[in-house]
């Protein structure tokens, strides 16, 4: 029976169901599919929903009579930046409303730092003579090559369902002052779907730092991207800060990427009023102020916070489906079989799969084969390095409700397979 863990079965059964899956899978290859679960892009549907987008603002002036279509406010417009300041936890004053990309904004906040320090900075991160950076793993891709194209180096640290290990962060902070910062994502980690605990928020904004200048990247992109409709609420990272004596500690950084259009959004950064302050002076040295048009149809278009959440659940309506379709083919065929495990996120956009240690790589191959894409091994680590080789990002927002269901079950043939390879092979 399928319950039977592939390890507890004999070599004659093991062979069988290698060649049960290699059928399997050259009957999946001779299909011609072309399936892609690579990115956490929005799906044509949700980008529908904010339709109405393009045919706003209704006028072009902000509600303090700015001219929205003429050059100025830095730091956007002021009903933009209060409405997400409430949705986020933190004062109108200590957020910067800017253009469509978060990471956009936090290259920024590394370039900056690496050219000029920061607030608490004794001299630009460039001058140091070694720059790290702690990540929790799995993470998210793009934060790793950012990283890595600045030549800060990467420290891969464990996390579980409740964020990083708070501990084995503090333990190298505590000691190291070339650990210069982290980052994390708090609410529906890419691609975990973890939620930072209180707990954990606290420990990371009070620990003792070698490095006076230590500094958490606080990614906030999934804040609102609840699938269930219990809406987890993010730790409030600048205040537990603040009140730990670290104020400057944490810059938070959010978007619309995901709740209106994601090439046409608004981003937003967050910190205590002198990181904000600090931002602003240098993003000034190249911009005269953002595209606050698109801020006022922003503003317009949500109307207030409650808004946003409401327009979240649209979103919720289109894609958690999409999850549950996936959660229920990996578990139809892969549950009981000791080969496989992921992630339930209750919201986000990725589900984590670890295989059998050892065939992440060549169950990507495999899919390939089969005509799915998936995102290279390693990729949720730095250097895209996956120390056990396990670990594979599943993104099922794009594709259409049937085509996950057909790219899950792609990807569940070739996990068996992969292990099934491995274990008749006694390796
Ligand atoms: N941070 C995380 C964790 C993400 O997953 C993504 C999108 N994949 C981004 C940032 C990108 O955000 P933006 O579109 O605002 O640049």
């Amino acid at each position: 029976s399928t319950a039977v863990p592939l390890t507890a079965r004999s070599p004659e059964e093991l062979t069988a169901f290698l060649a049960e899956q290699q059928a399997a899978h050259q009957a999946l290859v001779a299909a011609g599919l072309t399936l892609d679960l690579t990115r956490g892009k929005p799906a044509a549907a949700q980008l529908d929903l904010a339709e109405r987008l393009l045919s706003l603002p209704d006028g072009f002036r902000s509600r303090d009579g700015v001219d929205v279509r003429n050059y100025g406010g830095l730091e956007g417009i002021a009903e933009l930046r209060e409405m997400f300041a409430e949705l986020l936890w933190v004062e109108p004053g200590q957020v910067v409303a800017g253009g469509s990309s978060s990471l956009v904004m936090m290259r920024e906040v590394l370039v900056d730092l690496w050219l000029k320090g920061g607030v608490t900075s004794e001299r630009p991160w460039s001058q140091e003579e070694r720059v790290r950076f702690l990540c929790p793993v799995p993470g998210y891709d793009r934060h790793f090559t950012l990283l890595e194209w600045l030549g800060i180096e990467m420290v891969p640290v464990p996390s579980d369902e409740f964020g990083p290990d708070a501990e084995a962060c503090a333990a190298l902070v505590a000691e190291d002052p070339s650990i210069k910062g982290m980052w994390v994502v708090p609410t529906y980690a890419n691609p975990t779907g973890s939620i930072v605990g209180d707990d954990v928020a606290r420990r990371l904004a009070s620990m003792p730092a070698a490095a006076p200048d230590f500094t958490i990247l606080w990614d906030n992109a999934y804040a609102f991207h609840h699938l269930t409709e219990e809406e987890a609420a993010s730790a409030d990272i600048l205040t537990l800060a603040a009140e730990a004596g670290n104020p400057h500690r944490p810059v938070m950084f959010a978007s619309t990427s995901k709740i209106t259009l994601a090439g046409a959004g608004v981003a937003f950064l967050a910190g205590s009023e002198e990181v904000v302050r600090w931002y602003l002076g240098h993003l000034g040295k190249g911009s005269i102020g953002p595209d606050k048009l698109n801020q006022l149809r922003h503003a317009q278009f949500f109307g207030s916070p409650a808004g946003v959440r409401e327009h979240m659940a649209r979103h919720r309506e289109i894609i958690a489906p999409k999850f549950a379709e996936v959660l229920r083919v990996l578990d139809e065929r892969l549950a009981g079989l000791g080969v496989a495990s992921w992630t339930e996120p209750a919201g986000g956009y990725f589900i984590s799969l670890d295989v059998l240690p050892g065939t992440a790589a060549r169950v990507i191959e495999l899919a390939k084969q089969a005509g799915v894409a998936l995102t290279p091994a390693g990729s949720a680590f730095p250097y895209g390095q996956d120390p056990e080789d396990r670990n594979i990002r599943l993104a099922p927002t794009f594709p259409e409700p049937a085509e996950v269901t057909r790219a899950t079950e792609v990807v569940a043939t070739c996990a068996l397979l992969a292990a099934a390879e491995t274990l008749a092979s006694g390796a």
